[in-house]
């Protein structure tokens, strides 16, 4: 007997798990680890196994984001940050834990909570009725990941992210970049002057770019991710140009229908068109983040900065995440899922962690905390408000929710960029301004919570 059925064992279920019973609800925890079943990721039976490293990233709450996260968790008696504490290892202004430890803490506080049993089965279908937390991850097993399928539609459940580099839009170049659609064509959701900002190459630029793309180093894909299947439209782009050299020409560079008004002739008065171009995509709501189009890459991170900040306007460029490609199960949040994590259409459903499309242990974590709160208000029959944008909470739960664009919705990390923006405030004392604004609002969110729950 019991009033919330969590499925999945992981950071964001045993959060949730957590956050519910110590509010006095009974909670049932389904984990298939355990049961003879397991993930190509895990190696053990614990709950909350760190899959791969051993970091929960910046612990620095002042002038990082994440560090942010790690601060408004501890004021939310996180079972994940408490764990941590006890399991941590010196890491400079990181948090690292020990995987072994830390996984033992989380399993020991949630066995011997009164009001959770922790089972080890596996849970093959989305339950028709009962308020239940999915929080199965990353590598959702095949059979649940099915029935999701059932509920949500066929294209609204991803099995490979293939993310594209995000860059911060206050970090691009305007006066080498400008704005502008292909032949200018827009819809009704377009912008006044164009969707896309393009940086212009040269034919040599493109050249030396080309190369620099065939010699780049790549992450060479885990075992279990060989078959990793490329998708029409999510190619990497390295891949694309070992093809030849002009493909990427008549491919995501292609320079058609797009004025560059820098270089202006008596001959082409709006700007002649440029050799070669790379384009980039708004991103979120806020207009803070832009995705450079077509360019998912298993390129190494450092190899990534490296290239991407030789293409003219993207000298500065600060990313907002690199690019990537892994086998990652996560559904479209900001289409299937309304602004408290519940499945449209079958409301009882909540998802939380990594399978929302956030990113990283912290993030699925907090996901998961948030999932937990969200129905035990329900369940105590409370109203409930989220934290505002401007915490990293608040700015996490509503890009997934809706601020992201779903047509390239792919997992996202905690950043500044997805924070309600403080153009007023100088760029170099931004990000204290940002950690300063989301603790005083996230206590002013903490008080009317506790108000409202009183
Ligand atoms: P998980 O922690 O994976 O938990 C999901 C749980 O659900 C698992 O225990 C699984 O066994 C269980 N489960 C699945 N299906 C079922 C079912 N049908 N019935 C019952 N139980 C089920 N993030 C970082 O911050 N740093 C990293 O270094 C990092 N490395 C990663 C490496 C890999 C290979 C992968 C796949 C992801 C990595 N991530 C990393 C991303 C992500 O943060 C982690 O995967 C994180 O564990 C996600 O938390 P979660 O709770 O959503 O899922």
């Amino acid at each position: 007997d019991y009033d919330v059925h969590i499925i999945g064992g992981g950071l964001a279920g045993c959060e949730a798990a957590w956050q519910l019973a110590q509010r006095g609800h009974r909670v049932r925890l389904s984990e298939m680890r355990g049961t003879g079943e397991t993930t190509p990721a895990h190696q053990t039976d614990g709950l909350a196994e760190l899959v791969c490293s051993n970091s929960f990233r910046s612990d620095d709450d002042e002038k990082n984001a994440v560090g942010l996260l790690h601060h408004e968790m501890r004021r939310l008696d996180s079972l994940v940050m408490r764990a941590g504490e006890v399991a941590r290892v010196p890491a400079g202004s990181a948090m690292a834990v020990d995987r072994d430890v830390f996984s033992a803490e989380v399993q020991k506080a949630l066995e011997q909570h009164p009001t959770i049993s922790v089972v080890r089965e596996k849970v093959n279908t989305l339950p028709e009725a009962g308020l239940t937390i999915v929080a199965t991850g990353p590598l959702t097993a095949q059979s649940l990941a099915e029935s999701i399928v059932g509920a949500t539609g066929q294209d609204r459940l991803a099995f490979f992210d293939a993310i594209a580099p995000i860059v911060h839009r206050d970090s691009i170049d305007m006066d080498i970049c400008w704005i502008q659609s292909r032949w200018n064509k827009r819809t009704e959701a377009s912008n006044e002057d164009g969707d896309y900002i393009n940086c212009p190459m040269t034919k040599e630029q493109y050249l030396a770019f080309h190369q620099g793309l065939l010699d780049a180093e790549k992450t060479e894909f885990r075992e279990w991710e060989a078959d990793t299947p490329y998708f029409d439209g999510c190619m990497p782009i390295e891949v694309m140009a070992a093809r030849g050299v002009e493909t990427l020409r008549f491919g995501p560079m292609k320079p058609v229908g797009l004025d560059n008004p820098r270089d202006v002739t008596p001959e082409y008065p709006q700007g002649r068109w440029p050799y070669a171009v790379v384009q980039l995509r708004q991103d979120n709501k806020l207009g803070t983040l832009w995705n450079m189009v077509g360019f998912q890459t298993k390129m190494k991170y450092g190899a990534q900065v490296e290239l991407f900040r030789t293409i003219p306007g993207l000298e500065n460029a600060e990313f907002a995440r690199l690019g990537g490609l892994h086998r990652n199960t996560f559904i479209n949040s900001p289409i299937v899922l309304d602004r408290q994590l519940r499945l449209k259409g079958a409301g009882h459903i909540r998802f939380a962690g990594q399978i929302t499309g956030c990113e990283g242990y912290v993030e699925s974590s907090a996901v998961g905390l948030l999932a937990g709160m969200m129905t035990a208000a329900e369940l105590a029959g409370d109203r409930w408000t989220s934290p505002p944008r401007t915490t990293a909470m608040g700015a996490l739960l509503a890009h997934i929710t809706g601020d992201a664009e779903a047509a390239t919705f792919q997992p996202m990390n905690i950043n500044f960029g997805l924070f309600e923006p403080m153009h007023e405030v100088k760029k170099k004392s931004r990000k204290e301004a940002y950690t300063s604004r989301g603790k005083a609002d996230f206590g002013t969110w903490m008080e009317s919570l506790e108000r409202a729950l009183a």
